[in-house]
């Protein structure tokens, strides 16, 4: 069937069924005659095209309506409009406003200051002034932070932790973690470190037994830092190891100010010796008398230069003193030295022994020349007498040196009191005596010898009102019986020998 066909079917059916021919009526028969002829005539298919077009959910609202032609269409559709802007519209906008005023709610929870801040700003624009205009501004002012969005800070974290999640809290909750694991660890193993070197004294010599301690665990365990008793602990015990310091350099003042003190007196004395002005010592006693407790080191420091300065110089003016004084003493000294050799000299070459007041050594020995030349010229013959005190070390060591020399002086007046003018007795050596006997034998000799022996052992030798006895031996020789006066000398000692052998007091030889 062609179009004009189905025209004319159309026609004959609206004339037959007593219809109207109006467009409306003449387009739903023609289609129906069009669709049954199975002709697709595309004005026919307009309705479904248009149908097509529409969002699912109205397709299904329509589909209830069932409009059979366009008109019935935009009839319902006409409805729906009217439907929708009397009260829909403006419903579904105060939800959407309210929608946007709780995101924006939301995302000044958000942790991000910036975010809060833009949201805050938009809520109060809703809030005031719900404008179109304020709703397009606040949309471009969202697009710009959506593209400015920078949240790399959070990367400073990826060294800790993975940064995968999109929760702040789990980010948080790993960087907890983090911290609490090197807590355990280095971390308190640094600051621990770090402590027990500030509980250390800087000034004291010794570390207080408590700090000591406290050091000892710290380092043992660095967990104990965590422990807030131990806080504590450490927090007193630095207040100690403060004290410890303050004490040591009080004393370290107190013992600076005893110094000072002795410095003071001693530079006083000094001072006093020498030629410095009066005011400049009343002005560095002063100095130095004052009260250094509440000692500024820095003023202690300059004092002591000023005092070190004034002692030198006085020091320097001193020591030319001394020097002088020592170029006198030592000259003293040369002068005191020469007296004494000059006086060891005459000593020697005296003719009286001082304390005997017998003739010398040197003197007997001159005169023993001279009878030498005597007997060897004119055969004047002559004996040797040799004396010894008996036992008088013992003498000496019992009465004292003392006594000793009474009793030498008291046998020379003995010694002299009993010799002839012509005999020569003289002082030999410390507690010995020699008697030169002139125009005398062996015979003559022994008398003499055995008189002054009787004489002492009967002598009354008074020490301080004590009576000591005094024995004495003797030796004697002849010039006769030998060829020299050295021989003489040397026989009469052996003679001597011989009696102190034979048991003191005696003279040898005692008979001819
Ligand atoms: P011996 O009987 O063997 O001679 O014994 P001794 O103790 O007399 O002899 P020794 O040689 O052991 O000691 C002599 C003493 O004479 C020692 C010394 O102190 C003493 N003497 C010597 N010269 C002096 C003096 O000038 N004054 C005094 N007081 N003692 C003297
Ligand atoms: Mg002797
Ligand atoms: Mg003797």
């Amino acid at each position: 069937m062609t179009i004009s066909e189905i025209i004319k079917t159309t026609i004959a059916n609206l004339n037959e069924q007593g219809i109207q021919l109006t467009p409306k009526n003449y387009a739903q028969v023609f289609c129906k005659v069009a669709k049954e002829q199975n002709i697709k005539v595309e004005d026919c298919e307009e309705l479904k095209k248009y149908i097509e077009k529409l969002s699912p959910f109205i397709r299904e609202q329509i589909k209830k309506q069932n409009p059979k032609d366009l008109n019935e269409f935009i009839i319902y559709l006409i409805s729906s409009v009217n439907k929708a802007t009397a009260d829909n519209v403006s419903k579904q906008n105060i939800t959407l406003i309210t929608l946007v005023k709780r995101l924006l709610q939301t995302i000044t929870f958000l942790h991000d200051k910036e975010a809060a801040k833009l949201a805050n700003i938009s809520l109060d624009r809703i809030e005031y002034l719900a404008d179109l205009n304020s709703f397009e501004m606040i949309k471009d002012k969202w697009f710009d932070f959506v593209t400015s969005y920078d949240d790399s800070y959070l990367k400073k974290l990826e060294p800790y932790c993975k940064l995968e999640s999109n929760s702040l809290k789990d980010i948080i909750d790993c960087v907890i973690e983090t911290m609490n694991k090197s807590s355990n660890t280095t971390f308190l193993e640094n600051i621990s470190g770090l402590i027990i070197a500030s509980l250390n004294p800087s000034i004291a010599s010794s570390v207080n037994d408590e700090l000591a301690a406290l050091s000892y665990d710290l380092k043992s365990s660095p967990i104990l830092l965590t422990d807030i008793e131990f806080q504590e602990k450490i927090k007193t015990l630095i207040k100690k190891r403060v004290k410890l310091d303050k004490d040591e350099i009080n004393s370290k003042v107190n013992s600076l100010n005893e110094i000072l003190n002795e410095l003071s007196k001693k530079l006083i004395t000094v001072m006093d010796k020498s030629s410095i002005s009066k005011e400049k010592l009343n002005q560095i006693k002063n100095e130095l008398q004052k009260n250094c407790k509440d000692i500024d080191f820095e003023k202690l420091k300059r004092k002591l230069a000023h005092i070190a300065n004034s002692l030198e110089v006085e020091a320097t003016s001193l020591t030319d003193k001394i020097q002088k004084e020592n170029d006198l003493i030592s000259n003293l000294q040369k002068r005191m030295h020469r007296l004494e050799i000059a006086l060891e000299k005459a000593k020697r070459e005296s003719k009286i022994d001082f304390l005997t007041k017998l003739l010398s050594k040197r003197t007997m020995e001159q005169e023993l020349t001279v009878a030498e030349s005597a007997y060897k010229r004119y055969g004047i013959e002559y004996s040797l007498v040799f004396f010894d005190l008996d036992n008088f070390k013992m003498i000496n060591d019992t009465f004292g040196h003392n006594a000793g020399d009474s009793i030498l002086k008291e046998l020379g007046k003995i010694l002299s009191k009993n010799r002839r003018e012509v005999d020569l007795v003289g002082r030999f050596g410390g507690e010995e005596f020699l008697a030169i006997l002139p125009k005398t034998n062996q015979k003559g000799a022994i008398t003499f010898a055995e008189n002054i022996r009787k004489a002492i052992e009967n002598h009354n030798f008074l020490y301080k009102d004590e009576r000591i006895f005094v024995t004495i031996s003797a030796g004697i020789a002849s010039r006769v019986d030998f060829t020299s006066k050295e021989e003489t000398l040397q026989n009469a000692d052996s003679m001597l020998y011989s009696s102190k052998n034979a048991g003191r007091n005696m003279v040898s030889p005692s008979v001819i």
